[in-house]
């Protein structure tokens, strides 16, 4: 739509007022259309203007519908009067009725704006809620995937053999945690003011910003230890050791971090308890899981405690090692399970072949020892040899093929062939090479 500038908004009307004067003052008789016209346009002129421009010329129009037939040469024709004053009010109506137009039209529009406005405040506010559930979907995303981490550490430790492994993995899992950040795993006594503090209040410590830090002054951390942890290890009970993260960067560790590294902690701790404690029952069982007979470490004890008894009493007593012969073969042509069922029927053999005051054990993997009590170098083998005949005279059957099992004796008497147990056992033992050096499946008892 045509919109005047500033100039033309002036020099329009007032080009018209002066066309419009003129022509009335030439042409009086022509006043009742050139009027309205120009009267028209002036109005359209002022349209575009300010609120109180569009009064003014409605004023000036008025005024001139009221002047201007005066001021002409048939100025005072009354039927020209009433024309003027009915063209008067006939431009008033229109600039009601554009002003109605106009007002209506401008609501229109503010609400079309304030609809526009409150359409994008509330995508503006979507947005935000978008963001903010993205956010949480990362972070929870996050949490899933340490948790997967941390249960698969859990495993991981829980599956550790040995007390430096565990440490290792916890080292480990915290590294892992912590990428880029510096973690130290301190076993024994309190050290620093850090170990110090964690072990006199025996709950974990976190320095968000060790600059800014109240609890602490500023010299007792070093450079790269702007955030920093420190968390206690215990062993039963006892404080064992400490582990330390720091990162050169302030705010690195959140105190959901201390909250994984210190179950990471207590779970190392657990872990390394239950290595102690099966070690510990692993040493004092006495009787072997496999085959049922006395450990290793009865044995020694029992043969301790035999020759003290056949030092007071004088009453020789005697020991035999046994061993099966080609015992690997078992386990290579017919697997483990073929090899144990084969230790437990040896086993069984030497128990129904020794009598109840006798003492049975597995020595080692294939190996058994056994003390006969009261018994002579010769009543030993006598022994020893009936063990071997109701071996050799069992039947075994392997992938369905029928199958003999054989085993080799060392005899050894106390105290003709050593006064102390390691003698003895070394007697025996040699007895026993000697009996597989010479063709296995018998009893060496000189
Ligand atoms: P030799 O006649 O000279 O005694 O030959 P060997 O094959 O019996 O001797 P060696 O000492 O070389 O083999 C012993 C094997 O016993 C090796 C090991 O795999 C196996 N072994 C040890 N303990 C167990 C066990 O508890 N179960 C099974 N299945 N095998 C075992
Ligand atoms: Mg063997
Ligand atoms: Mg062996």
């Amino acid at each position: 739509m045509f919109r005047p500038n500033a100039f033309a908004k002036v020099a329009g009307p007032a080009a018209i007022l002066l066309a419009v004067g003129w022509t009335i003052w030439l042409w009086p008789a022509h006043f009742l259309w050139v009027y309205p016209a120009s009267g028209a346009l002036f109005l359209w002129f002022s349209w575009s203007g300010e609120r109180e421009i569009k009064y003014i010329f409605l004023f000036l129009v008025t005024a001139a519908g009221f002047i201007l037939p005066k001021l002409s040469p048939a100025g005072d024709s009354p039927a020209l009067m009433a024309g003027a004053v009915a063209e008067v009010l006939c431009l008033w109506l229109l600039f009601y009725a554009l002003s109605r137009a106009e007002t209506s039209r401008q609501a229109a529009r503010e609400r079309a704006e304030e609809a526009e406005a409150a359409a994008a405040e509330k995508v503006r506010n979507l947005e935000d809620e978008l963001a903010r559930y993205r956010l949480h979907l990362d972070s929870t995303l996050a949490r899933i995937r340490d948790k997967g981490a941390l249960s698969s550490a859990i495993h991981d430790m829980g599956a550790a053999a040995a007390p430096d492994e565990v440490k290792a993995r916890l080292e480990a899992l915290l590294r892992k945690y912590f990428p880029g950040a510096a973690v130290e795993l301190r076993s024994g006594a309190p050290r620093d003011f850090a170990d110090h503090w964690v072990a006199e209040r025996k709950i974990p410590l976190l320095v968000r910003n060790s600059e800014t830090d109240t609890r602490f002054s500023r010299g007792l951390f070093a450079a790269a230890e702007r955030s920093f942890m420190a968390l206690p290890l215990y062993l039963f009970g006892n404080l064992v050791g400490f582990v330390r993260a720091s990162a050169p960067e302030p705010d690195r560790f959140k105190s959901e971090d201390l909250r994984g590294a210190e179950l990471a902690c207590t779970l190392a701790g657990v872990s390394m308890e239950n290595i102690y404690l099966f070690e510990k029952v692993n040493e004092l069982a006495i009787k072997d899981g496999l085959t049922g007979l006395y450990t290793h470490r009865a044995f020694q004890s029992r043969l301790e405690e035999e020759i003290l008894r056949a030092a007071r009493s004088k009453v020789p007593f005697s020991m035999i090692m046994a061993d099966i012969d080609h015992f690997k073969s078992y386990n290579d042509n017919f697997g483990h399970q073929a090899g144990d069922a084969v230790l437990k029927a040896v086993a069984e053999t030497f128990s129904a072949g020794v009598r109840d005051i006798d003492f049975a054990s597995r020595y080692g993997g294939e190996e058994f020892a056994l003390v006969i009590t009261g018994a002579t170098r010769a009543q030993a083998a006598a022994a020893a040899e009936g063990m071997r005949l109701a071996l050799e005279a069992r039947s075994f059957t392997f992938n369905g093929k029928p199958s003999r099992v054989t085993a080799s004796f060392g005899v050894a008497e106390f105290p003709a062939d050593g006064a102390a147990a390691g003698q003895l056992v070394r007697a025996a033992d040699e007895r026993l090479y000697r009996a597989k050096e010479s063709g296995r499946n018998r009893v060496v008892a000189q």
